[in-house]
């Protein structure tokens, strides 16, 4: 027994040796993304490989979108290659993303060359990944790397060369340039992945804090024309508040250097991706300029930044997943999205991007379009995050039947709800700020990820302040809940109420998205340009009336419909008998709808109630010294 024992030591430091001394083996990935006026990117990876059977993965489960959303399809022109010769490869025939290969006698590294389309579905948004003037690079595009392999244990030693006089933003540390190719520091597979690159023509770099102060955080702007990426003073000033504010919120910073990368532009854009040391932008070429874009944009940095923390640093168990083949599992979203919906319009607002009254629109809204779900009689809050693979992509049709990512908007209520809840047995001495200084602060430095599960925070929520936190948490969301849960806003202070006056935020996003929003009254959506019914929802007057999604408006009381004339039909509907009548289009046929409905124009807001503290007041509250407004 003895001998065998120390000879089995033996062993093992021998093995604790080589680990020691061996290095990792690196993969050189070498990307061209010269071509970005045609969304090409040409991948070259060396990887080192033994003799045998080998099995390569492109990425499929993409962190940040939780489910299986990694361009497969766009993997084109592939070939692999060791000295020289071709070697054969198959896909597996069950799963679409596994490339297999013999690797023949001898042979130690081999290359692997294929070209990543990015004009359609790419990874954490839709649209292109790059035009004439901008480019953003997901790495996981574009690398393939050993099935199988801990994705933290894959080396990689990446370059890119740009097109010739474009600049560049990445939380990467850069190694070398030369001319137009930018080589970086290798890094783990997942800090690749964690870490895209934008790049563009016209490109500026605004420092958010001072000389010396660490860690270091920027802004790399990239846009269509120098005047998209021209940041207002009055901008510059709320995201270096948001910097100190942040800090004064978790206490605790868990990255090396921090990048917002913002790209301003029409075809690259539309998505937001949070990452541990940068977040990938893209709110449109006019987020800076035009004053409803603008608005209604306000939120995404403060909750992309707010990722770093509560979704990277601290990761629900089912998606702190070893490598992008591993599946992901979304039942706790309305923490890692919920609560940084919640925690990141609050830091809007405490930065001065908006106003209090703005952020009560906002919520107003929130709180209004799920309690008008008409999906909540049969599916749970739960339900929709554990479906994230199913619903992200369904279309607005019915949306308000089959519900939708309800788990940011209705997590967004919940931490309302128990930010207030906290206030109210304490007597406003503790808050939710507690928590995040519990829960997502500790010790600051470079990235690591913390996992945690329903009981880690019932039991951190005790911590702050004793209550049945588990019972709560776990009504709202695995309960079937006909009306949207309220309770923060009325433990806030306020309810919600719906009269004549346009919603603030509603009125921005309707010029921005080119809709006309009837929900709340008649009930429905339709398309500002074409007419189209975007959704109806099931019980409204127009569902009643025999109204669909897909049904084309035509004409409203025997005029053509406009968005203003259908407000005034409604105006007029409250000292009238007559129905509101519609002219509607279907499948090249027409029919005449009539809605019994007298109610008028109906938006959402928040209504101050007097004789209860004005909680929600006190949570805007900004939480540092550092000035949210600078003179022009
Ligand atoms: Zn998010």
């Amino acid at each position: 027994m003895r001998r065998i024992a120390s000879l089995f030591l033996v062993s093992l430091c021998a093995l604790a040796l080589v680990a020691q001394t061996s290095p990792k083996p690196t993969i050189r990935l070498e990307l061209d993304a010269t071509d970005p006026a045609r969304n090409f990117f040409h991948s070259k990876l060396t990887i080192p490989v033994s003799p045998g059977p080998l099995t390569l993965a492109y990425p499929e489960w993409i962190p940040g979108n939780h489910r299986p959303s990694g361009p497969v399809v766009n993997m084109t022109g592939l070939h692999i290659e060791a000295a020289g010769h071709d070697i054969e490869w198959r896909r597996d025939p069950k799963e679409m993303y596994s490339i297999q290969l013999q690797v023949p006698a001898g042979v130690n590294e081999i290359t692997v060359t294929f070209d990543e389309i990015t004009n359609t579905g790419v990874a954490g948004g839709s649209g292109p990944s790059a035009s004439e003037n901008v480019l953003d690079v997901n790495w996981n595009q574009v690398v393939v790397y050993p099935a199988n392999a801990n994705s933290d244990d894959v080396q990689v030693h990446p370059s890119i060369h740009l097109p010739d006089g474009w600049k560049f933003g990445t939380a990467l540390n850069v190694a070398n340039t030369a001319g137009s190719t930018i080589e970086f520091q290798p890094v783990s597979l997942t800090t690749l992945v964690d870490s895209p690159l934008i790049a563009g023509l016209h490109y500026k770099q605004i420092e958010l804090t001072g000389p010396g102060e660490s860690p270091k955080h920027v802004i790399d702007l990239v846009g269509e024309s120098d005047a998209a990426i021209n940041m207002s003073p009055n901008d510059i000033a709320a995201y270096k508040k948001l910097v100190v504010e942040t800090g004064a919120l978790f206490s605790a910073r868990h990255y090396r250097q921090y990048h917002i990368l913002l790209t301003l532009s029409d075809e690259v854009g539309g998505r937001g991706l949070e990452h541990h040391e940068s977040s990938d932008n893209g709110p449109g070429e006019k987020a800076l300029t035009d004053p409803s874009t603008h608005l209604v944009n306000a939120g995404l940095i403060p909750h992309e930044f707010t990722h770093s923390w509560n979704g990277k640093y601290r990761r629900p168990v089912g998606l702190a997943t070893r490598n992008y083949q591993e599946p992901m599992t979304g039942d706790l979203l309305w923490v890692y999205e919920g609560l940084t919906e919640y925690l990141g319009n609050v830091l809007t607002a405490r930065t001065g991007l908006w106003t209090p009254k703005q952020y009560q629109e906002s919520l107003a809204e929130t709180a209004a379009a799920l309690d008008y779900r008409a999906g909540r009689s049969w599916r749970s809050l739960g339900d929709t995050a554990v479906s994230v693979q199913l619903l992200r992509l369904a279309p607005s049709g019915w949306q308000n039947w089959r519900r939708s990512l309800d788990y940011y908007p209705e997590g967004e209520l919940i931490w309302l709800e128990v930010d207030t809840r906290i206030r109210q047995l304490t007597n406003d001495q503790r808050s939710l700020d507690d928590f995040c200084k519990a829960f997502h602060g500790g010790q600051s430095g470079p990235p690591q990820v913390v996992p945690y599960n329903f009981n880690d925070l019932v039991r951190t929520l005790n911590q702050v302040v004793p209550y049945d936190w588990g019972t709560l948490l776990n009504e709202r969301v695995n309960a079937i809940q006909s009306h949207a849960p309220l309770g923060g806003i009325e433990q806030g202070g306020w309810r919600l109420v719906y009269n004549d006056t346009p919603n603030e935020l509603m009125r921005a996003t309707e010029g921005v998205a080119k809709m006309a929003n009837f929900t709340y009254s008649l009930g429905f959506w339709v398309n500002q340009e074409s007419g189209n019914f975007g959704d109806v929802i099931v019980g409204s007057p127009a569902f009643k009336a025999g109204i669909g999604p897909g049904m084309k408006l035509i004409a409203v009381n025997g005029r053509k419909w406009s968005s203003s004339g259908l407000n005034a039909a409604l105006v007029a509907s409250r000292n009238s008998k007559d129905p509101v009548v519609l002219v509607v289009e279907n499948a090249h046929r027409f029919r005449t709808y009539s809605i019994d409905y007298h109610d008028g124009p109906r938006h959402p807001h928040l209504e101050r109630v007097s004789d209860k503290p004005d909680l929600l007041g006190e949570i805007l509250k900004s939480r540092t010294a550092a000035p949210v407004r600078v003179s022009q």
